[in-house]
């Protein structure tokens, strides 16, 4: 069983970055069906569809036109079944709430990485994780992210270093865990930042990634 919670996690990860693919590129989500190299538009093979494995297999490159295929995809499918395999040994039950939860990260960090887009609407997946919780005073949740998005609001003015998705991110987080959480994910995503701007000197770098990728301990923090 853990190897097949391994296994939903990684083809749920693949098939959220071919869906967000396809969206911010405005191209038909149901034609064609199968799933098709980004280069060259062929249409893939089922061994060119097993996550990470493929990848591997075929080098990190399309079968067809040899295009690299991004690293991303791989490490985000390997990032995703992990995550199912130990939350499967957890709580099983509450797997359709991480379901929502995950998709929602993933998608929001696929969109934002490779289109700087956030679809606040993708945001609501995240909302149901609030039952899981630690029992919270949510009133206080929200007025403290209400103060929370009109601190960064203003910062983001000033700076122009952060995007409204990535404060929406943040406001709804604090929403369902509370401050204190949302303190240490920016903390430890802004350290993140700080590393990924040394090491590629950008100066517009995608946010919800990192905000994501500290997110995901927090789950664990708060025992889901
Ligand atoms: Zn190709």
């Amino acid at each position: 069983m853990l190897f097949i919670s391994f296994l939903f996690g990684a083809s749920l990860a693949s098939f959220i970055a071919s869906y967000s693919f396809r969206l911010v590129n405005n191209y038909p989500l149901t034609i064609p069906q199968r799933s098709y190299c980004d280069n060259c538009h062929s249409i893939l093979r089922w061994w060119h569809l097993i996550p990470i494995v493929s990848f591997i297999v075929l080098r990190g490159q399309c079968h067809y036109c040899k295009q690299k295929i991004s690293l991303y995809l791989p490490v985000i499918e390997l990032l995703s079944g992990i995550t199912f395999a130990i939350f499967f040994i957890y709580e099983p039950v509450h797997d359709l709430i991480i379901i929502s939860f995950l998709s929602s990260l993933i998608f929001l960090t696929y969109t934002d990485f490779f289109n700087h887009i956030i679809y606040s609407y993708s945001l609501l997946g995240l909302v149901p994780i609030a039952l899981l919780s630690v029992p919270q005073n949510y009133f206080y949740n929200l007025i403290f992210a209400c103060i929370l998005a009109v601190s960064l609001l203003l910062f983001a003015t000033v700076t122009k270093t952060l995007g409204i998705g990535d404060i929406e991110f943040l406001f709804v987080i604090c929403l369902v865990w509370g401050w204190y959480q949302t303190l240490l994910i920016i903390q430890w995503s802004s350290l993140i930042m700080l590393f990924a701007f040394l090491f590629t000197k950008k100066r517009q770098l995608p946010f919800i990634p990192a905000l994501a990728f500290t997110t995901i301990p927090c789950l664990f923090i708060q025992g889901c």
